[in-house]
């Protein structure tokens, strides 16, 4: 890092300010995580410098026996803990390996049922401002204004309707566990293949928390900076048939040289991912977020679908009168970082939204617990409905994460 400060005291001084942002605050954001210094070491080698298109064994250019190493660890090391017959560590996102995976099945025009958006569903899984709605023809299907759950019966009765060439299962704000059977099943009735976008949960699937949709699906897509705890990126397991589909997919289709230093911070982070305290920390972010939601209700923030079974809660703050966007606001001036986010049939267009998504994956990394997660809840409030409050829910916020804080100092 001395060679950064002498060479770029400038970019040197924003790492610095972001590491101090990052200890200094609560990190709620559902889709980060703090990584671990040995992920970061892999991340910030000279493998960057090596180009490597095309597989282990099977490259474009020389020299690439010993990244074929790094990679061919990483691809063993996610097929041993997913249970997956194969893996492709090389998506440079989990937006790429979604594309990868709609190239590998799919031709354009076809048709994909998808989670709505405002109900939860990722951009990739068929926003008119994306490729997949733009190139492919989604059908939404929703969650049941009642329950907040989804709507299996809807999405029998659509996948009846539309007959669509892919269904996908999984979400970006959704709390609740995803019958993946239930899934498979309307996908066998039709045709269709079943996709899995993990991204949000795989990691509480690596560390046992939660049911595994890898015996059930065709092709399962993930990131890896999520729960995973990995570097940026993304990832893709599926069945050996479609191996040759989807590897060609990701390259040469969709993209060129593999990002090496991030293939092999992706193998650090599934060894790690593969231990006894990985799996306590996958049962502890759980236990987290429900206390969080539990406790964000009692402050009058009411968690959709009535709590969560996984990482995140999507919390209602109708009965405050603070918009989604004002709360951000407010919480990201009192050093707790977290999103707006539209609740299931939203009266609110999404820039402004009646709720907030908080994840437990960050704060359960730097060692806070459920008493914590009541601290957190009560934090929320405050800075959501006293901005007088502001300065002093700050200096707790300082108080509670340097008690337990992400990168110790020294
Ligand atoms: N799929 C889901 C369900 C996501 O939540 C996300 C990101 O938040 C992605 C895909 C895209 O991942 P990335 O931002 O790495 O492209």
């Amino acid at each position: 890092f001395s060679e950064l400060q002498q060479t770029d005291p400038e970019i040197a001084g924003i790492v610095l300010e972001e590491l101090d942002r990052q200890r200094d605050g609560l990190q709620l954001i559902a889709s980060e995580n703090f990584t671990s210094p040995a992920v970061l070491a892999a991340l910030g080698s000279t493998l960057s410098n090596k180009y490597a298109e095309g597989y282990p064994g099977k490259r474009y250019y020389g020299g690439c026996d010993v990244v074929d190493k790094a990679e061919t660890i990483g691809i063993e090391r996610a097929k041993a803990l997913f249970g997956a017959e194969h893996a492709n560590l090389q998506p440079h996102s989990g937006a790429q390996a979604n594309f990868a995976v709609y190239a590998a099945l799919l031709k354009p025009g076809d048709k994909v049922l998808a989670m709505s958006l405002p109900h939860g569903g990722h951009l990739t899984h068929g926003s008119k401002v994306n490729f997949s709605g733009k190139w492919f023809e989604p059908v939404p299907y929703h969650v049941q204004k009642d329950t907040e759950l989804i709507d299996y019966d809807e999405v029998r009765d659509l996948a009846l309707e539309h007959r669509p060439q892919m269904i996908i299962a999984g979400a970006t704000a959704y709390p609740r566990l995803i019958d993946f059977a239930r899934f498979r099943e309307i996908a066998d009735e039709v045709g269709a293949w079943l996709m899995v976008d993990a991204a949000h949960f795989i990691g509480l699937v690596a560390g046992g928390a939660i049911p595994s949709p890898v015996p059930y699906a065709d092709v399962v897509s993930f990131t890896t900076h999520k729960v995973l705890r990995g570097p940026r990126g993304g990832m893709i397991v599926c069945k050996e048939e479609l191996a040759q589909r989807i590897d060609k997919a990701v390259f040469p289709f969709a993209q060129g040289g593999p990002l090496m230093h991030a293939v092999a911070a992706k193998a650090v982070a599934l060894k790690e991912a593969a231990t006894p305290a990985y799996q306590a920390y996958a049962r502890q972010v759980i236990s987290n977020s429900q206390t969080l939601a539990d406790a964000l209700a009692a402050e009058g923030m009411r968690p959709t679908s009535g709590g969560t079974d996984n990482h995140l809660a999507l919390v209602d703050l109708t009965a405050t009168g603070v918009t989604g966007a004002d709360a951000e606001k407010r919480c990201n001036a009192a050093g707790i970082s977290l999103n707006k986010n539209a609740i299931p049939y939203d009266p609110r267009p999404p820039m402004v939204a009646s709720g907030i998504r908080v994840g437990t994956a960050a704060v359960t990394t730097q060692g806070l617990v459920e008493d914590d997660m009541k601290a957190v809840a009560s934090l929320i409030g405050r800075a959501v409905r006293d901005e007088s409050a502001t300065a002093e829910v700050r200096s707790e916020v300082s108080a509670l994460v340097a008690r337990r804080p992400a990168y110790p100092r020294g």
